[in-house]
């Protein structure tokens, strides 16, 4: 094989009480890859649709994501005497919430990976798509790779060492995202963030995000529904989002288990039980943005199983 075409799926991080630590992996959202083996040694990005990113290799996560592979690979397994290139089709605007970064780190070393005979797990993968996510926002992060990788929900119980779960969600379990077109910048979502929470907003969160462990292995939807609270984060960057309120009381009304912000926003996300009721909600508010004349942008998806796919 010399030549492989990808689906990398979008992604929701920041999962409601799961700052930081829960994601999930989108099926039908996502950009497409096809990584390619060359003469010619070393990593290049040879071509970028949808998107006004960076070609050059070092500012692209794509390219950062598989250097970082290729030389953990180089020094524990054999050097090699050729290369990839790698071309992106981008769906998923950057800076819009859902992994676009992800996306692209993720897919990148998910085919290198294939093109050389699976050396690694998707697991070992998630640490050199991190180093992708370390250029876009400065952070290596792991819980918007981590779903793209392996698909579901993903734990990110730790860094050091770091410790990814895997987390089977029930499959009538569905996701409406809702992208408003605005610009939020990731660090003006992280200035608004305090340093310090208290202990009983802590005990709060804590115990939403066992319940909605328990509830995703348990496929009990209302235990999901009722722990998909965020206490520490969502009051302070809802203010953010251009009517974020109207829209999360929207979704619940029209039989949302939980809405909270997708990733660092703007895009809003409303988790719900059955494709019907996610569709329901896509139209609701969908009209209230209309009403506010807000251009935006809807997906509804199942949850996805694998993570990225071969196309
Ligand atoms: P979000 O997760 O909010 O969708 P990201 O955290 O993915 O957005 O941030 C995207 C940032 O990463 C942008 O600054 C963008 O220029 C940079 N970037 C570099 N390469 C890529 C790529 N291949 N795909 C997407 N973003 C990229």
């Amino acid at each position: 094989m010399t030549q492989i075409k990808l689906f990398c799926p979008a992604t929701i991080a920041n999962l409601s009480c799961g700052f930081d630590v829960l994601g999930l992996c989108l099926d039908n959202a996502g950009d497409e890859m096809i990584v390619r083996k060359t003469e010619q040694k070393g990593v290049r990005i040879t071509k970028i649709v949808g998107a006004d990113l960076p070609m050059e290799t070092e500012k692209n996560v794509s390219g950062v994501a598989a250097l970082a592979m290729l030389e953990a690979y180089e020094s524990h397994f054999n050097t090699i005497d050729f290369g990839f290139e790698i071309e992106i089709y981008k769906n998923i605007k950057a800076g819009s919430g859902i992994g676009s970064s992800a996306a692209s780190s993720a897919g990148a070393v998910f085919g290198i990976n294939e093109l050389l005979g699976q050396p690694y797990s998707r697991k070992d993968l998630v640490q050199f798509a991190m180093q992708g996510e370390k250029l876009a926002s400065g952070n290596a992060h792991a819980d918007n790779v981590a779903p793209a990788l392996l698909g579901g929900f993903t734990l990110v119980r730790s860094y050091a060492p770091l410790d990814i779960i895997r987390i089977d969600s029930p499959e009538e379990l569905f996701a409406t995202v809702v992208h408003p077109q605005i610009e939020l910048k990731t660090s003006d979502a992280r200035s608004v963030l305090k340093q310090t929470v208290s202990l009983k907003s802590a005990i709060m969160q804590w115990g939403n995000v066992g319940g909605l462990i328990a509830g995703l292995y348990t496929k009990d939807y209302d235990l999901i529904g009722r722990s998909l609270h965020d206490e520490i984060v969502e009051p302070l960057r809802s203010v953010l989002i251009p009517g974020f309120d109207l829209i999360k009381q929207t979704a619940l009304e029209n039989g949302a288990l939980g809405s909270g912000i997708s990733g660092s926003g703007p895009s809003i996300f409303a988790l719900s039980r059955g494709k019907n009721t996610a569709d329901q909600i896509a139209k609701a508010i969908s009209e209230v943005y209309e009403k506010m004349n807000l251009p935006y942008e809807i997906h509804v998806s199942k949850i996805n199983p694998d993570g990225v796919r071969v196309l």
